[in-house]
């Protein structure tokens, strides 16, 4: 017998447990914070109220932990935690998937992770300053000490926020691919980190610029045989799907649910519209295009799978099995 009553408990076929009351809460508290915004945001309010209130998950199968969501009402708002938590896991996967793609075509190859920030922003020069900060990186990928250092990269725009200050913090994560004669000596290719710093205030046009972090990541010993599943990649990896701006940072717990401050969600909303937050250098885009091309239809249809949904009318942030049905099927 399904039982109608039971709260949601969502856990991932991997063992991971997702917090969709927390997403929905911190959504509610964003669309409040729309609102308060007024003219102009009204849309996005109305949008961001009513993500996820139906999440659609396959049935547990006997051999497996977990589901998975096969179909989420989101809003795809770019600040809203639940959807940016599914982006985020989105981007993982592939990013991961060209990855293990462009190991097996240089499996010689080193990874490193590289930091590039700026000083500390107030919002007046945001919007400036990420500009500077992109085209900043974008020249530092065609100068070339990085040319003939790097085969190939993915970067991450990041904005993090430290509501003690209100200041916010942009950054860029980026992994580099290097070819194994970066660090043949005969070649005079290899850059020390002081040589990484020159060339970042050089291209940001900053000598205040005093911090650059890079580190080569090291294969897990159990990974030398080439298995690119290791914990330091993944971390990497990780890091750069991230989506963002981290919704930790900017919602505080209040009473049962969540706040936000509408200046913080202001701020993010009209500095990140239109930017590009993840970019890749041309091996990887060619790996995309390749993939994009081979996606198959998938058979979906008969999947059977339960409706999850929010009381109508209220919001709760309360999920309720609503119904089992066969994929596809309109409530
Ligand atoms: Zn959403």
């Amino acid at each position: 017998m399904t039982e109608y009553n039971q709260p949601l408990h969502h856990i991932t076929p991997s063992g991971k447990y997702r917090n969709w009351r927390k997403h929905r809460l911190q959504a509610i508290a964003l669309g409040a914070a729309y609102k308060r915004l007024g003219v102009g945001f009204q849309k996005k309010a109305e949008r961001v109220f009513v993500c996820s209130r139906r999440i659609d998950f396959t049935k547990p199968q006997d051999d497996q932990l977990g589901s998975t969501v096969v179909n989420r009402y989101g809003c795809k708002d770019r600040l809203c935690p639940g959807c940016q938590s599914s982006r985020s896991r989105k981007n993982f996967m592939e990013l991961m998937q060209l990855y293990q793609r462009y190991h097996e075509a240089y499996p010689g190859d080193r990874a490193a992770m590289l930091t590039l920030t700026i000083p500390n922003v107030s919002v007046s020069t945001m919007k400036e300053e990420l500009s500077a900060l992109l085209t900043g990186f974008r020249k530092l990928t065609r100068r070339k000490p990085f040319e003939h250092a790097v085969r190939a990269w993915f970067r991450a725009l990041e904005v993090s926020y430290n509501p003690n200050t209100g200041l916010y913090h942009p950054h860029i994560h980026a992994l580099l691919l290097f070819p194994p004669h970066y660090f043949d000596k005969q070649h005079n290719y290899y850059l020390k980190h002081q040589q990484w710093l020159k060339l970042w205030q050089q291209v940001m046009r900053r000598t205040d610029i005093k911090h650059l972090d890079i580190r080569m990541l090291k294969p897990h010993p159990q990974d030398i045989t080439g298995n690119v599943k290791s914990p330091v990649m993944g971390k990497a990896i990780a890091e750069i799907a991230k989506y963002a701006t981290k919704p930790a940072d900017i919602f505080m717990p209040r009473g049962r649910g969540f706040a936000v401050d509408e200046k913080v969600i202001f701020a993010l909303a009209y500095t990140l519209k239109h930017r590009r937050l993840i970019a890749y250098s041309k091996v990887f885009r060619e790996y995309r295009r390749e993939n994009k091309s081979q996606i198959t239809e998938s058979k979906m249809d008969d999947l059977d799978v339960y409706i999850w949904m929010e009381q109508p009318d209220v919001q709760t942030a309360d999920y309720y099995l609503h119904e089992e049905t066969a994929f596809n099927t309109k409530l």
